[in-house]
């Protein structure tokens, strides 16, 4: 006997996702999380729903479609919190992506969205520029438009959470996951909360942990090896004043990466990310005085109006990359799922906020295979997200 279908471990928004996905399924769920929801990297991103246009120059041809098909698909479901905005390319004589690069981007970038008149884009005349929140002309070439979709990733991930529940999932939190034991045909789940110690028997476990997916990973009984991961911080910083015509897509002037600046609710502008590897405990990860001087000089570069502005905030989160050399900022963001213990233990490696959906419903039809036959309740391509905050 078990006391439910699966177990999913961390309510950020990869959990939150198979949560809703395994739920609507018609499966029995507990989504245990060791601290708050999206309280992870799902709080720490750069809050975009966005196929995701570097992502080309990578070639990951397969995970820009596939997050430009969320994209539509969100915007369409959480209207109130899902919404495009345009974002803006400016080119400078010493810009690195030149106008035929990036018009090429963004005409593949319109086809992989299935040519919607959002993913439209365009060259501004020159006497448009002058609207631009003031930036910088010095050298400017040219200027892009093309249209992407910005959130609140902690809202999202709270209202898939919520979404879950209402078909029927539960969310014990504060539960820390601290041990998972196979038995014969069942799996045994042990947690620690803030009152006691509870234990529940499951057909299959989601380890959804995010950059602490190897340590739950480690904590199963009997042992597998975990995949080689690393985790890569993004930090990102708020300005006390808010841009009013959109996303800006620049290029850091010392060293090339693509950066965003954004407006940030009512008042603020949000700059990022930067990359750096991380070993440290991720509940600790923090901006780096160097990234925020990087972040800063971006912006201050761009937008000479913002000279004399400080940072009213900082924050950075954790990427989860498969293992490898080289610069994190080319490498696969495509989710890994890795199956084992039988097909009973799932785990969540990387994955974009935009694709938790499409993932999420992977992830369920790999469990199928050892969960028995649930009539359906719900389609997750149709559920309406709600802003609870
Ligand atoms: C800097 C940065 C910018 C990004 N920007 C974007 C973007 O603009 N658009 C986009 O689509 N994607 C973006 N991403 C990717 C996206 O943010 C992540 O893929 C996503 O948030 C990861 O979610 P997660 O659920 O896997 O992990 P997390 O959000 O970290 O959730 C894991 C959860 O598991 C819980 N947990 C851990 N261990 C246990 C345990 N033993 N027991 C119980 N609970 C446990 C944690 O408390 C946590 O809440 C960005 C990522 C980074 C780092």
């Amino acid at each position: 006997m078990t006391d439910v279908d699966i177990v999913v471990v961390g309510a950020g928004i990869q959990g939150a996702g198979v949560a809703q996905a395994a739920a609507a399924a018609g499966y029995s769920v507990l989504l245990l999380e060791q601290t708050g929801i999206a309280s992870g990297t799902s709080s720490r991103s750069s809050k975009l729903i966005h196929g995701g246009l570097r992502y080309l120059e990578s070639g990951q041809f397969r995970l820009v479609r596939e997050c430009l098909r969320e994209r539509a698909l969100l915007l369409r479901n959480a209207p109130s919190f899902v919404r495009l905005a345009p974002h803006y390319i400016p080119v400078y004589r010493e810009t690195r992506r030149r106008p035929l690069l990036l018009r090429a981007g963004l005409s593949l970038y319109a086809v992989l969205g299935g040519l919607h008149p959002e993913v439209r884009f365009r060259q501004l005349p020159r006497s448009a520029w002058s609207d631009l929140d003031g930036l910088n002309q010095d050298g400017l070439q040219a200027v892009f438009r093309y249209f992407d979709a910005q959130t609140d990733d902690a809202a999202l991930t709270r209202a898939v959470v919520s979404s879950a529940q209402s078909l029927g999932a539960t969310l014990l939190m504060p539960a820390t996951v601290s041990g998972v034991e196979m038995l014969s045909g069942t799996v045994r789940v042990q947690y620690r909360s803030a009152q006691t110690d509870g234990e529940v028997r499951c057909q299959a476990l989601v380890n959804a942990a995010g950059p602490w997916v190897n340590t739950v990973l480690d904590n199963v009984t009997p042992r597998v090896e975990a995949l080689p991961m690393e985790c890569v911080a993004g930090a990102h910083i708020l300005l006390p004043r808010r841009l009013t015509q959109g996303v800006y897509y620049a290029e850091s002037p010392s060293d090339g990466r693509a950066i965003f600046i954004m407006p940030w609710h009512d008042d603020q502008t949000l700059v990022g990310t930067t990359e750096r590897r991380y070993q440290g405990d991720p509940a600790q990860v923090e901006a780096s005085m160097a990234e925020i001087d990087y972040l800063l000089a971006t912006i201050r570069h761009y937008f000479p109006a913002y000279a004399a502005l400080e940072p009213v905030a900082s924050f950075a989160g954790l990427r989860v990359l498969p293992a490898a050399e080289g610069a994190a900022f080319t490498r696969s963001r495509d989710t890994r799922l890795y199956v084992t213990h039988a097909g009973r233990v799932l785990t969540i490696y990387g994955g974009k906020l935009t694709a938790y959906r499409a993932m999420a419903e992977r992830a369920v039809a790999l469990l199928r295979q050892v969960l028995p036959a649930r009539a359906a309740k719900a389609d997750t391509k149709y559920l309406m997200l709600e802003n609870i905050s």
